[in-house]
């Protein structure tokens, strides 16, 4: 980093006329790069980086929830998170750097230096340098690894739902791009398929697979529940392999709600009962007509999404004892 950072450095006397500074009020005091907090404006690398590295570069999504009766954040399923950003370095083939329990630390050394307060989204993403340029993008390199913050208020008991199509793109598969690799540039895939949907008047897509089976949404993964049963594409239907999707899962065993994983088709969808989408940022998210085809009502969310809901807010509250140890207390 020390490189990089000179050549930052470099970039910036060089171009005083443009402040170094994000859009106002959308920065964070700190972020944290490769072992230490840093001020949010002199993490700057040199303008050949921009591009290329991307290419190679993975990275997660994490969610911390404040809970305001005990004046406590909550990280939530914090080590599932670094042990899945471990898999896609390794898949990367990225050098180990950081062991997760660093980066573990850096994580909640950073929330404490924002004093974070409010629900917040954190993004650590490990990236290899610029010094091969092109499709061949470094490897075997031990990457930098840049975590940032920001607020990002929770949508869960809201009453909020989403449209969704079926997408004319297909999921990328694991021979092609695997979706297991929690790799920037798979979200080129989520990307074309988020922008289709929305043209054609959907909230958002919902992919299918290479072999024309459910796959999952763009940034999410996709449930349906028929006749009491939960079900859910597995994990070698060319989705990520979800932290919430595996929540969901428990939370419903755990309720004594049957749930099964099989590959699904997008008829089962337009009978489907319910639907609904699952993620870090989706959260548990209701689809209440897919492809114009009304799901329960057509208009609110089910009676089983309604009960997972309520579980999974206090869940990642902290606040249901059963589950304490899936968060990771920040003050
Ligand atoms: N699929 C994709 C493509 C995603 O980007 C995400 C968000 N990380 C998910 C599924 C949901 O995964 P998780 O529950 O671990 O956030």
């Amino acid at each position: 980093m020390a490189e990089l950072k000179a050549n930052g450095a470099a970039q910036a006397t060089a171009t005083t006329a443009r402040p170094q500074t994000a859009p106002a009020g959308a920065s964070p005091p700190y972020l944290w790069l490769t072992g230490q907090l840093t001020p949010w404006a002199e993490a700057t690398v040199h303008i050949t980086m921009v591009g290329w590295p991307a290419i190679g570069a993975v990275f997660e999504g994490i969610r911390a929830y404040w809970n305001a009766e005990q004046g406590q954040l909550y990280v939530f399923r914090l080590p599932e998170h670094l042990s899945r950003f471990a898999q896609s370095m390794k898949l990367m083939r990225m050098l180990p750097s950081l062991t997760p329990e660093q980066i573990s630390a850096g994580l909640v050394e950073l929330l404490r230096a924002n004093a974070v307060r409010e629900d917040a989204y954190l993004q650590p993403l490990a990236f290899t340098g610029g010094q091969v340029w092109g499709s061949r993008a470094a490897a075997d390199q031990v990457p930098e690894v840049l975590i940032t913050s920001r607020p990002s208020p929770s949508g869960l008991l809201s009453g909020r739902t989403s449209t969704a199509g079926i997408s004319s793109w297909t999921r990328i598969s694991d021979n092609v791009m695997p979706p297991r690799i929690k790799a920037l540039p798979n979200y080129a895939n989520s990307r074309l398929a988020s922008h289709e949907a929305q043209r054609n008047g959907y909230d958002q897509p919902i992919f299918l697979n290479t072999a024309g089976k459910v796959a999952e949404g763009p940034g999410s993964c996709l449930f349906m529940i028929r006749d009491g049963i939960v079900i859910t594409p597995p994990t070698t239907a060319s989705i990520l392999e979800s932290i919430t999707r595996a929540s969901v899962i428990q939370l419903y065993r755990d309720m004594g709600v049957e749930v099964v994983e099989r590959d699904m088709d997008r008829t089962e969808l337009y009978v489907a009962d319910e639907v609904f989408f699952c993620g870090t940022a989706m959260e548990v998210h209701a689809v209440t007509k897919v492809d114009g085809y009304d799901i329960g009502d057509g208009k609110t969310s089910g009676p089983l999404l309604n009960a997972l809901e309520r579980t999974f807010n206090d869940v990642v509250r902290g606040a249901d004892s059963r589950y304490r140890g899936w968060v990771t207390a920040v003050h």
